[in-house]
């Protein structure tokens, strides 16, 4: 018999590339697919010869096709950092809807278990701390970031209702900020920001005063996350996150302690909407995954510190992608 069968949408982004190697670790074959509009081949050319990958150049916002049988979709295809979204607002809007509308489509023909990436900004600017899933969120839609957060909104509602008038097997997992090696140098995120700036020899630049928290999650953890939740038979929203929660000044300064950098912090504006506080409760992941993050801030920071370090001087000074 051979093996099952697993497409995987944004496939050469960060996460989608852990989850490919996480699969096919597994003995899965799988199917990645993406447009590049974010990711990079880089990301997964180490899969590129290998007899049980195949990779699919395609837009999920246009109708996907897959000979032959699914197991499961894990559908991550989406721009994910600010100035990502920002930049391709409307492409944002059609990936969580036309994209998710066909992946789902392909899941009721194929009889497939769909997993959707959902994050932690359908909470918005949260009211509610530590965010557990039955909170509603607090978001601006006509807000810059109402594109990505309404978009994810949108992809959980249309699932829900797959779920319950498809009777299809859904799970839906909500991000927390998750770091790791493969995301991109410049994607404006706050970690590959700082390592970044400490590299090149220039200021960390600290948005606002600071004083506004995330809690950041090892890519490690996250995977075994995803993994679990896949595997079980629970529809609703789960949050994946580490709890541990940091103030972004903090994080400069660990940032600046990690890599022996002679520079020092700046202040810049912080942007519309920024959330002010961010932590999950994981306190569901728990009780139906048994799951727990594992890494501390400390060990995955190293890991990931030596990755941008092994990158090449050019990489470093892109500033477009
Ligand atoms: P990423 O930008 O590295 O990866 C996203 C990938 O999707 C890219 O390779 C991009 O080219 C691809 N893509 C975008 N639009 C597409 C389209 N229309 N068709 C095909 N491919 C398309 O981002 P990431 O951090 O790996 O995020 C992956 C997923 O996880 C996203 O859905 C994001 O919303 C979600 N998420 C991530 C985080 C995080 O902290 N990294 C947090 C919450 C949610
Ligand atoms: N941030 C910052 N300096 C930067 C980039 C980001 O202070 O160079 C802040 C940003 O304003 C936010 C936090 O860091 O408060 C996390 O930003 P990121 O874009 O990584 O993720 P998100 O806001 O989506 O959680």
């Amino acid at each position: 018999m051979g093996k099952e069968k697993v497409l995987i949408t944004g496939a050469a982004g960060f996460l989608g590339s852990h989850l490919c190697d996480r699969f096919l670790k597994e003995g899965y074959e799988v199917i990645g697919m993406d447009n590049l509009i974010t990711g990079s081949m880089d990301n997964i050319a180490h899969l590129m010869n290998r007899e049980d990958f195949e990779f699919y150049h395609h837009d999920v916002t246009k109708y996907v096709h897959i000979p032959g049988e699914l197991k499961y979709i894990l559908h991550f295809a989406s721009p994910a950092s600010p100035i990502d979204y920002l930049k391709i607002p409307i492409q944002t809007l059609k990936v969580g809807a036309h994209g998710t509308h066909n992946l789902l489509g392909l899941a009721k023909d194929k009889k497939a278990r769909i997993l959707v990436a959902s994050t932690s900004e359908v909470y918005g600017d949260p009211l509610v701390h530590p965010q557990t899933e039955e909170y509603y969120g607090n978001v601006n839609p006509i807000g810059p970031r109402g594109v990505y957060d309404e978009a994810k909104r949108f992809m959980e509602s249309i699932t829900m209702a797959y779920h319950t008038y498809h009777d299809l097997e859904t799970r839906i997992i909500r991000i927390f900020n998750t770091y790791g090696p493969r995301m991109r140098l410049n994607d404006g995120r706050v970690l590959p920001a700082f390592i970044g700036q400490a590299l090149r020899g220039e200021d960390l630049t600290v948005f606002g005063d600071g004083s506004q928290t995330r809690s950041f999650c090892y890519v490690d953890d996250l995977v075994e996350g995803i993994y679990r939740l896949l595997l079980s038979d629970y529809a609703k929203p789960v949050n994946i996150g580490n709890p541990d929660e940091i103030t972004i000044s903090e994080f400069a300064e660990e940032i600046i302690k990690l890599t022996g950098t002679s520079q020092k912090v700046i202040y810049k504006d912080l942007p519309q909407d920024d959330p002010k506080q961010r932590k999950p409760d994981i306190t569901k992941a728990k009780e139906l995954l048994g799951w727990t993050p594992k890494v501390d801030r400390v060990d995955g920071l190293k890991i990931t510190y030596e990755y941008f370090k092994s990158l090449d001087r050019e990489k470093l000074f892109q500033t477009e992608h």
